[in-house]
Order: structure tokens, then C-alpha cells, then sequence
């Protein structure tokens, strides 16, 4: 019996739930990460860092909503702040409310590069936007991307190409951590180039950490062709106190990363589904309704219940030294489970607290963008990798299909050593396939 029908004969409920969701949504599903084969689970409810699936099995959420999270299901601040704004703020009042400017310095206090910003709804609405700020700021539509990108859900460059988008002609797709390769295209491209929009750590493409070297030249190639440089930290935010771009120094400087624009989203609202853009004051005036006519509008931009949330977020519970703390734990989980695979093709990449779990034919390979993933795949690597889904949600674990992993505030030493002993008891039976 293979884990497959282990997982199909453990789930009838899921099943049965799979086959109803498809006569309402395409492929029964609303969200297309969370597909999987033959059905993915249905979760029930959540509670800490744990999930109750249809069928009542419990498990320890190692996905963590793909890093949004963060602050897992019933955050006891989260929850009071949800009810107490409910009951004497109301839900949206259609009007300005002092909340998004108080929300709007708490983030401005994180990140040193935002001198201004604003809220939207999503990590893909906040890419949107900015996207268009550096268009009407430089008069120019293309925007240098990376392969493996994953900016949103019409923003993904898994495959090289803009899958899902309108503007396909408008992106020119470089190569990630390649230096050479970036300077080249912005050379070919000059004049056309809006903007770079990059990831400091290209997180659905599978964890890859960018180079300082990389991010800095784009940095550099930037400024030297007035070009914007746009940092995607919708994922990354949450890897450093104040975000990632403050842990990217500069080879001979020193000096973090200074994006023109950032865009954050996922994790900063405590759980509540949230977007922000901000960077350089001059180009946030793009949007200032004083002086200019483009407008950004969303209904629930600035929602009581996010804005409400945002403001306990980051100051009362994810404050730095939680941040370091939880991340220093999944430093050492991921040198863990590295130390567990060495000698097999088991490979963890990630920064902190957000890891993928690969498998290669050859382990010594560098991993340091998808080519480099994708010069290593083959069929095995894929059954593999299903092969540890399944095992570990066999065992209560809850891990994403793609492998990614991302730990929820609170997850103890503990829980993190059940879960190394699960991956040592795979790589033990498997050892022959590994
Ligand atoms: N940017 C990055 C780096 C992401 O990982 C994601 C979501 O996974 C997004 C943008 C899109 O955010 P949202 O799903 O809130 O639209």
C-alpha cells in the first residue's frame, strides 16, 4: 500500500468534501497553491500553531498560511482586538479614521526606507500599485522581473513567462542571483525599463535567498539608469525586525538595502488580510489627491478590522526581539534537517523562519535560482517530494506540497524536535530512493 492510498483511505471526508467543491469551483478550489492530488485535505479549524482536518485529525501547522500566519489561528491579542473593534469601532465606516495613519507610522518606524505609504488589500494589489507608480514616474512600461518571480496571482513567473497576464509583452524576465545577466538586460533594455521588481528572497519559487552582491547591483543599476527599484517583502518582511532589506548589506559599504518602493502584505496585520506600498515621498505623491489626479481607491483599504489589528501586530506581539527569536529557531531547524539530509538529495533553502525542502539528484549543487532547480528535475525528485507530503501530514504534520515551510509564533523547541524526528524517520525509511 502505497502512502498515496494510506492518504486517500485516512481522508474520506476530504475526499467526499473534493468531489461536492467541484461542481462549484474550478478544480474545487478558490486558491490554486493549495491544490493537490488525488484531493487536498479540508481543514476544519485551527487553534495555536495546530489545524483539525474534516476527517479529525490534528496537526502541527508547519505552513503557516505560506508565511501569512504568522501570528497563528487564535492569537489571544488578535482575537480581543477583532472583537473589541467589532464591537465599539464598527466594520468599515466609509470615512478616514485615525487608525491607518497610526498604523501607517508603525510601519514607517520598521522599515527606514518607507517615508510614505499606503494601504491596499493584498501583497498582488500592493505590487499593482507600485508597479504603476514607477510607470507614470518614468513614462516607461516595461519592468525587469526574475524567473521563478512570484509577485501575485497575475504577477507569477514560474515558467519564464508572465502566466496570467494581461501585459505580457511589458516584463523582460532575467535570471536570479546573476549579476552579469542583470546588467546586460538592463543595458539592452534601457529606455524602455521602468523598474526592477524583485524579491529578497524568491520565496513560492523555493526559498532561494538573493545574494548581496545581486541585490545591490540592482540597487546600483537602478540608480544609474533611473530606474525604480521595487522590493517585494509581502513574504519577507517578517525574516528581520525591519524587514529583510535591513539585513542586506552592501560587500564593501556596509550600508542595508534602500528600495525606492516596497511592498508588504501577508503578515503585517496580524493575520487579517492586508497589503501596503510606500517608499520615496516625491514618488508616493503619485497617489497624494492634493496634487495629482491618479487616484487609488479600495473599499476596504483601510478596514477597521486590519487597520485595528496592524496597530497590536507588530508593536505588542511580533516586536524584534520575538522576531529574532522565532527566526534564530528556524535558522536552526532548517541547518537541522540539512544535517538530517546530508549524504542523500534532501536540501533545505530558506532564511529564518521560511524554508522549502527540495530534493536533488545531485546535493552538492548549488541552489541559487530555479534554473538551478530546474537543471536538477526529473521525475524522482517530484515523486519525492510527495512522498514527504505525505508522510508528514501521515504523521501530523502539516507541510505545503511544494515543500515550503513557515513556523507560527509560539511553535516551541519542542514541536520543532518532534518534527526533525519525523524527517529523520523518513530519511531512514526512504534511505535507498534518497
Ligand atoms: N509577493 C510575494 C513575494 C508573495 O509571496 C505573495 C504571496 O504569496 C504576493 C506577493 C501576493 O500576495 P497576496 O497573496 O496577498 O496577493
Amino acid at each position: 500500500v502505497t502512502a498515496r492510498e494510506r492518504y486517500t483511505s485516512a481522508n474520506p471526508t476530504s475526499s467526499r468534501l473534493h468531489v461536492e467543491a467541484t461542481s462549484h469551483l474550478p478544480g474545487g478550489n478558490t486558491r490554486s497553491v493549495l491544490h493537490a492530488s488525488p484531493f487536498p485535505l479540508y481543514m476544519t479549524s485551527g487553534a495555536g500553531n495546530t489545524l483539525l482536518d474534516a476527517d479529525g485529525h490534528r496537526y502541527l501547522d508547519l505552513v503557516g498560511d505560506m508565511t501569512a500566519g504568522l501570528f497563528g489561528h487564535s492569537q489571544p491579542k488578535i482575537q480581543e482586538t477583532l472583537v473589541k473593534t467589532i464591537s465599539s469601532v464598527g466594520l468599515n465606516l466609509g470615512a478616514t479614521t485615525s487608525a491607518e495613519s497610526q498604523f501607517a507610522a508603525v510601519i514607517k518606524e520598521r522599515v527606514k526606507s518607507i517615508e510614505q505609504l499606503r494601504f491596499c488589500n493584498s501583497g498582488t494589489e500592493a505590487n499593482l500599485y507600485a508597479l504603476s507608480i514607477a510607470k507614470i514616474h518614468t513614462g516607461r512600461r516595461k519592468v525587469l522581473v526574475f524567473k521563478g518571480a512570484y509577485h501575485g496571482g497575475v504577477l507569477g513567473f514560474a515558467t519564464g513567462v508572465a502566466v496570467n497576464n494581461v501585459d505580457r509583452d511589458e516584463w523582460v524576465i532575467g535570471k536570479y542571483n546573476d549579476v552579469a545577466s542583470l546588467r546586460e538586460l538592463v543595458r539592452q533594455y534601457k529606455g524602455e525599463l521602468a523598474a526592477v521588481l524583485v524579491e529578497g528572497m524568491m520565496g513560492a519559487g523555493g526559498c532561494i535567498p538573493g545574494s548581496a552582491e545581486f541585490l545591490h547591483a540592482i540597487q546600483e543599476e537602478c540608480r544609474s539608469n533611473s530606474l525604480l527599484f521595487i522590493l517585494d517583502e509581502v513574504m519577507t518582511f517578517r525574516l528581520a525586525p525591519s524587514g529583510l532589506q535591513s539585513t542586506i548589506l552592501h560587500p564593501t559599504t556596509n550600508q542595508a538595502l534602500s528600495p525606492d518602493l516596497t511592498t508588504l502584505g501577508k503578515n503585517i496585520a496580524g493575520g487579517i488580510g492586508i497589503g501596503a506600498f510606500g517608499g520615496r515621498a516625491d514618488l508616493m505623491a503619485v497617489y497624494d489627491p492634493r496634487t495629482s489626479s491618479v487616484p487609488h481607491s479600495g473599499t476596504f483599504n483601510n478596514n477597521s478590522l486590519a487597520m485595528a489589528c496592524g496597530l497590536v501586530a507588530l508593536p505588542s506581539i511580533y516586536t524584534p526581539a520575538a522576531c529574532l527569536e522565532l527566526n534564530a529557531l528556524g535558522d536552526e531547524l532548517r541547518a537541522k534537517l540539512n544535517e538530517i539530509g546530508a549524504g542523500t538529495r534532501m536540501k533545505v533553502t530558506g532564511v529564518g523562519a521560511v524554508s522549502t525542502v527540495h530534493f536533488m539528484p545531485d546535493p552538492a549543487a548549488k541552489i541559487r535560482s530555479v534554473e538551478d532547480l530546474e537543471a536538477q528535475k526529473g521525475g524522482i525528485e517530484e515523486s519525492l517530494r510527495e512522498l514527504f507530503y505525505f508522510f508528514a501530514i501521515e504523521k501530523g504534520y502539516w507541510v505545503a506540497r511544494r515543500g515550503m515551510t513557515s513556523l507560527i509564533l509560539g511553535t516551541t523547541r519542542d514541536e520543532v524536535d518532534g518534527f526533525l524526528g519525523i524527517v529523520r524517520a523518513f530519511v531512514e525509511e526512504y534511505r535507498d530512493s534518497l
